[in-house]
């Protein structure tokens, strides 16, 4: 069986070198090769030794994912739609700004969290990704841009773990992606540069902060538990004040001293007045130890199925007014690719849905939803 080399971590390709009879810093030159030069021809590694190369040829192979689309918004954001196979598809989008180069990518082929406001969250649920097609994401992406631009320099600079999928529910696979993001020898990522967004998944915030603190963004989109729970259903799982609980304990691991919380405006549900000194009271905490934190409003993407409507960008001001009279850093997200359907929430590949996900949101989208008492 022959292994793709992006699967691997650099511990688990210094692993394969030595059942190969090599040495582990030939691990290190290959996994070199790989991701910072974006190599995928064993011919091309031309300080490996031939004899290692004829081996790997036998035994390895380095595979991107099938693209099935590419577009550019006029804004210069990318978005490519990979063949993840079984009929499923992924996206990945790019936003260039002056001084980064963000790439949010897939963690899963559609999404079993079922988010009442999401694209993915509509289509059901298929399968977890592998290690590799994560990393593939980046790998393509980072290399691709590059050679447009002319070579030398890294485009990418900043990753989230934001496309498709909730990540923490793919553990295992996620984990050694983060470290090939964030190795030296890989493509050499800031900790603080690398963010993982979730919907909630408490026990495994904690062992993220053991295995591998990154930044983590939390989708929170209500400030109590009867309309959390209508609007992301892992609250009734793990309520409010587990999770933040939660978010407390992972910041003595994070890189950063502050946890986002994603907030997506929803007109009439969750962006009144009332919500936001709710949430206020919320972050403050009931010993009035505040969580820190920074919240980023995000201008909801209508889609049909979701029923739902953008809030109007002046309940948007008012509300982010009331955080930051409240000393909270809050931002509005700007809007970035809606011309090609790549906005934050648009993300919606292509899903075979193997669960129950889908017609459970057909059913949810008939409920009304719980306003804040
Ligand atoms: S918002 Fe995230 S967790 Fe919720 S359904 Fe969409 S992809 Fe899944």
């Amino acid at each position: 069986m022959s292994t793709n080399l992006l699967d691997l971590d650099l511990a688990a390709v210094a692993a394969f070198c030595e059942q190969l009879g090599e040495k582990r810093f030939r691990a290190t030159q290959l996994y070199r090769w790989i991701h910072q030069r974006g190599a995928s021809d064993f011919d091309q590694m031309s300080d490996l030794a031939k004899s290692l190369r004829e081996k790997l040829k036998g035994c390895a192979h380095v595979s991107a994912l099938p693209i099935l689309s590419e577009h550019v918004s006029a804004d210069g954001t990318v978005k490519w739609l990979f063949d993840v196979g079984g009929g499923n598809a992924v996206e990945t989008v790019f936003i260039p700004e002056d001084d980064r180069g963000t790439l949010c990518i897939s963690s899963q082929a559609g999404c079993a969290v079922g988010c009442r406001f999401c694209s993915t969250g509509h289509q059901g649920f298929s399968r977890n990704l592998t290690t590799g097609e994560i990393v593939a994401q980046l790998w393509f992406a980072e290399h691709t841009l590059r050679e447009r631009r002319g070579g030398g320099e890294r485009v990418i600079s900043n990753v989230v773990m934001m496309g498709m999928g909730e990540p923490l529910q793919n553990y295992s696979a996620l984990v050694p992606a983060l470290r090939t993001m964030l190795d030296d020898h890989g493509y050499g990522l800031s900790r603080r540069r690398v963010t993982v967004s979730t919907s909630g998944v408490v026990p495994m915030i904690d062992r993220l902060a053991q295995d591998c603190p990154v930044a983590l963004a939390v989708s929170l989109h209500a400030p109590g538990d009867a309309l959390r729970d209508t609007l992301v259903p892992l609250n009734r799982k793990y309520p409010l004040a587990e999770l933040l609980a939660a978010c407390g304990r992972y910041l003595e691991h994070a890189p950063r001293d502050f946890i986002t919380f994603e907030y997506c405006m929803l007109e009439g549900v969750n962006d009144q007045p009332e919500h936001a000194r709710e949430l206020i009271a919320l972050v403050n905490g009931s010993a009035g130890e505040r969580v820190p934190c920074k919240f980023n409003l995000i201008p909801f993407n209508p889609f049909p199925a979701s029923g739902l409507r953008r809030s109007s960008n002046a309940a948007v001001a008012a509300f982010a007014k009331l955080l930051s009279d409240a000393g909270i850093v809050t931002t509005v997200r700007k809007t970035r690719g809606d011309d090609i359907d790549a906005a934050c929430g648009q993300l919606a590949g292509d899903v075979k849905d193997r669960t129950k996900v889908g017609e459970r949101m057909a059913k949810l989208r008939t409920i009304p939803i719980q306003p804040v008492p």
